[in-house]
């Protein structure tokens, strides 16, 4: 018997059972996680299980979890030991718990989980989540679980199966994963280790699920990937596609007003999906475009296979096609023989692209990537100053684009309920959170709003007067709307 047959009869049969069962799911990491994590509960729902919040009423606890940084995986360990107590103490009561460690921790350390953390009942990696119900069983049958293949078709495959059933209403903003792991080996990064190698959705996979997600209401689709500007596939047409043939055919879904997609790699940037972000409309103004450094001789170091002036070249084409787009970064400091004038290099290139936002991180040595053996590793200190320096810059930059928006008018997806009464919050098109005052039923809308004041962490809005929902003129409009302010 296969594994799906396998699933598929488990799966069954949990389904005549009643939903009693709550499992308890916590993600780490980047939106992929997120991802896999919501299709992990879609997989568990048919097997009675409904999410719960709270770690006691938990029958199953999955933590779905990240290995970039060294902080990120011994948060996973210290998790476990709270886990533990709570498990002890329903196992007093006569309650179970299974517990199940899923992700990149799991893929990297397998076993070794376990053994450090014997509650564990089930170690599994990126690609198995859809096998849960079998690995379920399993576990109840006393067998510790390490399943770490990497057989990303299947899942693929079990993704598509699951986009060709009816969905229930879905929030207005989702995303979809269309490309898995990666070929570059930047010499600081697990990924190529924990997700394996670059594997790329078909067209007509991701196509189906984006038009079943269309139809359950979303609105807008970030499409993710490790290395996600190096998706490829066959089209319709016969034709090799690349990313940007792709968001010109999503473009074309009906009710899909939005599209984005991260996390790109300048080198995989080619003109068709710069053209895009000149072209469509429907492909949001903002770019998360990591470079990391800004210097030749750590980029160099860091495999990352791109200058600097290469970098600043591809920014000038970008801004030439998409003049009001928002750029966003990531940035390691402290990567082994950085020294002050590299880290200056960094300050500089941040000084003359100015981001809309950035992410930055302090070098974390990966065992078993290049970077963790290499000599003139950065001290401690030393990186926690650049990063503060580094984080001042950014944060200045961010807090001028987002006061740039004050007075102008523009599309706002509005998502959910905000913390107030009669508050939502939405999305700008530069990614940036928009609270209004507005009645509920406005959710899953797109709404023209003026900014008329800038907070911290958002921007506040009041909606003009009369303007329903600008069903799928969302850029156009964004862009007459930032000139003309
Ligand atoms: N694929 C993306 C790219 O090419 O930049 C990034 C993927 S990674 C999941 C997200 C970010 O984590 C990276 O861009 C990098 O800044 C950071 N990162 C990865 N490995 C790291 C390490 N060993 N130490 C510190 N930061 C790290
Ligand atoms: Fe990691 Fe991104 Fe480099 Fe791939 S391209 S190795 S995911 S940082």
């Amino acid at each position: 018997m296969t594994d799906r047959q396998e699933t598929e009869i488990a799966t069954a049969d949990a389904q005549k059972a009643t939903p009693t069962r709550k499992v308890f799911m916590r993600t780490y990491g980047c939106q992929m996680n997120v991802y896999d994590s919501e299709r992990m509960n879609d997989v568990l729902a048919p097997q009675g299980y409904s999410a719960t919040d709270n770690l006691e009423d938990a029958d199953l606890v999955i933590l779905n979890t990240c290995h970039i940084r060294e902080k990120a995986a011994e948060k996973v360990y210290s998790e476990l030991g709270r886990i533990r107590k709570v498990k002890e103490a329903r196992a007093l009561a006569g309650k179970d718990m299974m517990v199940g460690v899923a992700g990149c921790v799991a893929q990297a350390e397998g076993e070794e989980i376990s053994r450090r953390a014997p509650i564990v009942d089930m170690v599994f990696g990126p690609q198995s989540y859809h096998r849960l119900p079998k690995l379920l069983d399993e576990a109840k049958s006393g067998k510790k679980v390490v399943e770490t293949e990497f057989d990303i078709d299947a899942k693929f495959e079990h993704l598509s199966e699951r986009a060709a059933k009816p969905v229930a209403r879905r929030a207005p903003s989702a995303f979809l994963t269309v490309q898995e792991g990666c070929d570059k080996f930047c010499t600081f990064c697990v990924v190529p280790y924990t997700r394996g190698a670059e594997v790329s959705r078909s067209v007509k996979q991701i196509v189906e699920e984006a038009e079943r997600m269309a139809a359950g209401g979303v609105r807008e689709i970030t499409l993710l990937g490790q290395n996600v500007n190096a998706w490829h596939g066959e089209g319709a047409d016969g034709k090799a596609w690349g990313l940007g043939r792709l968001l010109y055919r999503l473009s074309e879904i009906d009710g899909l007003d939005r599209l984005r997609y991260t996390t790109s790699h300048p080198r995989d940037m080619d003109d068709e999906l710069i053209e895009a972000h000149r072209e469509l409309k429907t492909l949001m103004p903002y770019l998360h475009l990591p470079v990391q450094s800004g210097s030749d001789k750590i980029l160099a170091a860091m495999n990352r296979k791109h200058t600097r002036d290469e970098y600043f070249r591809l920014i000038d084409r970008i801004r030439d096609a998409a003049p009001d787009i928002a750029l966003s970064c990531d940035f390691i400091v402290g990567f082994p023989g950085e020294t002050d004038q590299d880290f200056e290099d960094t300050m500089d290139l941040i000084r003359r692209v100015e981001y809309g936002s950035a992410f930055s991180f302090k070098y974390s040595q990966r065992p078993g990537t290049p970077g963790a053996t290499m000599k003139d590793q950065v001290p401690e200190d030393v990186k926690s100053a650049r990063l503060a320096e580094l984080q001042e810059l950014i944060t200045a930059q961010t807090k001028d684009f987002n006061a740039s928006r004050l007075g102008m008018t523009f599309d706002v997806l509005l998502e959910r309920k905000g913390r107030l009464p009669g508050q939502l919050v939405g999305k700008s098109p530069w990614l940036q959170a928009v609270q209004i005052d507005a009645p509920e039923e406005l959710i899953g809308t797109v709404q023209a709003v003026e900014i008329v004041k800038i907070g911290t962490n958002s921007l506040f809005g009041e909606l003009i007067a009369g303007h329903h929902d600008s069903n799928g003129s969302s850029h156009g409009a964004i862009k007459e709307a930032a000139f003309d302010a």
